[in-house]
């Protein structure tokens, strides 16, 4: 693989960054993840506008501009022949040269990692056609969800915590309220209402949850940006989770009890079919 690190191109094994990194010793710094879909990129305009957004929330400098930005998305695919896959995006508070909680002077530069993950099949997961089992777990991370950080520990424990159960992903639960996935935002649907959380400092701001929600409402489904429960989502006719690499994903099992009919519903399949058709349309 050819990666980017600091403004060159290199193979990956090249690539190094250093043990004082903030983003190695402190999880200081922001990430995104686009995904490729005919070698083109889905919703790019969207993830800037989010990386700009955690950047400014960290007082980290943009280190490049938005056509930059694009260029080595373009030049990765290019390098790397990804026709399905996902762009991996970084950028940390860079190398101050030693430990220290105080943030360096603001004149640092910033370290700046991308690379591309290849999956073929990305859009005809098989996954969409049998809906994901997932559990419910408590919602011990930081109150600050919406900053897209690299400090993944808890999200990945959470992944763990699924697996050991014999399931596909979790729910954080905060205050009797399902706040988001591990890695995606979570969704009932009752009749012809889409019900998601609110935007707040509790969730990360999909990129994919502005589209769906867009969508949904110009396909004249209702939407309610409200909290639900995991017994009102048990109950619920249809649920799913969006990420920007599984785009819309149904959930048919929730701690054990099956949603509707325990296969994927009617709306979720609408919903995923018109994202990927608009995005592909929108695709730079
Ligand atoms: N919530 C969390 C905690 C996530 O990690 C992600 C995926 N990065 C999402 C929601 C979905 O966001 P997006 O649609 O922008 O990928």
């Amino acid at each position: 693989r050819i990666v980017y690190l600091d403004g060159q191109y290199l193979a990956e094994t090249e690539a190094k960054v250093s043990i004082f990194d903030r983003g190695f010793l402190m999880a200081d710094g922001v990430y995104e993840v686009t995904s490729v879909l005919g070698g083109k990129l889905v919703d790019f305009p969207g993830h800037i506008v989010r990386l700009q957004r955690s950047l400014d929330a960290l007082e980290i400098r943009n280190p490049l501009s938005s056509d930059d930005w694009l260029e080595v998305h373009r030049q990765l695919i290019v390098r790397n022949n990804i026709d399905e896959g996902m762009i991996y995006l970084q950028v940390t508070r860079g190398n101050p040269g030693d430990r220290d909680f105080a943030f360096p002077p603001a004149d640092l530069p910033p370290t700046v990692v991308l690379f591309t993950q290849a999956k073929p099949g990305l859009a005809n997961n098989p996954a969409a056609k049998t809906g994901l089992r997932i559990i419910s777990i408590p919602d011990i991370r930081w109150g600050r969800r919406d900053i897209k950080t690299v400090q993944l520990l808890y999200p990945s424990m959470g992944k763990m915590m699924a697996k050991k159960a014999g399931v596909d992903d979790a729910w954080f639960v905060e205050e009797e309220l399902v706040t988001e996935g591990t890695s995606n935002n979570a969704y009932i649907v009752k009749g012809n209402r889409i019900i998601t959380r609110a935007l707040s400092n509790d969730i990360l701001h999909g990129i994919t949850r502005a589209a769906v929600l867009r969508f949904a409402a110009e396909a004249q489904m209702e939407v309610e940006e409200r909290s639900f429960s995991i017994e009102e989502a048990q109950a619920a006719d249809e649920a799913f989770v969006t990420s920007a690499s599984t785009f819309v994903m149904p959930v048919v099992e929730i701690d054990g009890a099956k949603i509707g009919a325990g296969t994927p519903g009617p709306i979720v399949a609408r919903l995923r079919e018109i994202y990927l058709e608009e995005m592909l349309k929108a695709a730079l």
